[in-house]
């Protein structure tokens, strides 16, 4: 029998937030067990060669999301009737400027939009890639901006006829300045007997029960096919776990979750669905799951932060999906140069783009 481990989970205080608590994410624990030297060295340290290389799939996940939290800020908006709440959250996320530009574009042949208004939707989508940093690499045809319009039209047919009604949490519909459930970061601390552990996670749309005011996570996200395999995968994923888990220390303990996993794929392809929605379970039991692996690869960061070179490889990693571990040159070098090459690497200062929403303070 194993015995469960006991743990209260709170937000994240000022005071640990300001000392700089160290905290982990769910994609820094998975790298550190794909390969401890690639996460510590990677996700831990932040350390890139400078190779020029764009994370295409990444920057491609990144708009899409952005396209995403768009059609739900149409849901506040115009689905809801609560425009201002619309308006200031969409500046928050979005940034005044260029939400006032997006919107702009939508509505300049349509001032008042209704849920039937399709063309001011789809000029909404466009005016959301078209305002954004990301531009074709001839190295990459599937992630094109092209590729990337035509998933967010797709995406923007099946919200309309399947998504668009699911209630989203709205903290407070008589004051549009408090939160709606619409990117909502996550900073939480689990205190156990084990000791306190710091997690942070960007929760991509709340959904709300209008009757039992009961809380769900949607998550959305991007692939390049979506499969049974792909499918499966959320059944154990403790990303999913993890942001189920925070969620109690914003709305209260819960035995049982349940999460609606919104996928696209890029590019659509003519021959499978190019948008679906699914219902994964999690319950008390994956949370102790998830503290029992979490608990163990901080144990691990902890070891090896300070001596990188030091740490394992698994070497069963070095070419994962087919394509060789960016690390390669460092973990083939002779051991007295690595130490230079570790020193030369550049230091990635920004976090990824999750992470940093998911570090804006937002309840
Ligand atoms: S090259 Fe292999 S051993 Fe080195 S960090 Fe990458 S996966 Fe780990």
């Amino acid at each position: 029998m194993i015995k469960p481990l006991q743990y209260i989970v709170t937000p994240t205080t000022d005071e640990d937030f300001n000392k700089g608590m160290p905290y982990v994410t769910s994609s820094m624990i998975e790298a550190v067990n794909t390969c401890p030297r690639w996460g510590i060295v990677h996700n831990v340290l932040g350390k890139r060669f400078t190779t020029g290389y764009r994370q295409m799939a990444l920057e491609a996940g990144s708009l899409m999301h952005d396209v995403f939290a768009g059609l739900n800020l149409l849901h506040i908006g115009i689905y809801r009737g609560f425009m201002d709440h619309m308006h200031f959250h969409g500046g928050l996320l979005f940034g005044k400027s260029r939400w006032e530009f997006v919107w702009a574009d939508a509505t300049k042949k349509d001032i008042n939009p209704t849920m039937d208004s399709k063309n001011a939707f789809e000029r909404l989508v466009f005016s959301i890639i078209a305002t954004s940093d990301f531009y074709d690499d001839p190295n990459d045809r599937n992630r094109t901006v092209a590729n990337i319009e035509h998933c967010a039209l797709e995406l923007l047919q099946y919200w309309m006829m399947c998504l668009s009604p699911f209630p989203i949490y709205i903290e407070d519909e008589k004051d549009h300045t408090k939160p709606i459930g619409i990117e909502m970061s996550l900073d939480a601390v689990f205190k156990t007997d084990n000791g306190r552990l710091r997690c942070i996670g960007l929760a991509d749309v709340l959904y709300q029960n209008q009757e039992t005011k009961a809380i769900s996570l949607g998550e959305y996200k991007t692939a390049s096919s979506m499969n049974d395999a792909w499918r499966m995968a959320f059944d154990t994923r403790h990303q999913i776990t993890l942001y189920n888990a925070l969620l109690q220390a914003y709305f209260g303990k819960q035995e049982e979750f349940n999460t609606i996993l919104i996928g696209s794929a890029i590019p659509v392809r003519s021959t499978s669905a190019p948008v679906q929605h699914f219902t994964v379970s999690r319950d008390q039991e994956n949370v102790q799951e998830l503290l029992r692996t979490f608990f163990f690869t901080k144990e691990l960061i902890e070891y090896y932060t300070h001596q990188p070179l030091a740490t394992p490889m698994f070497t069963h990693s070095c070419n994962r999906y087919f394509r060789p571990c960016s690390l390669l040159d460092l973990c083939t070098a002779a051991k007295e140069d690595q130490f230079q090459m570790l020193e030369n690497m550049v230091i990635e200062e920004a976090a990824s783009p999750s992470e940093q929403k998911a570090m804006i303070r937002n309840m």
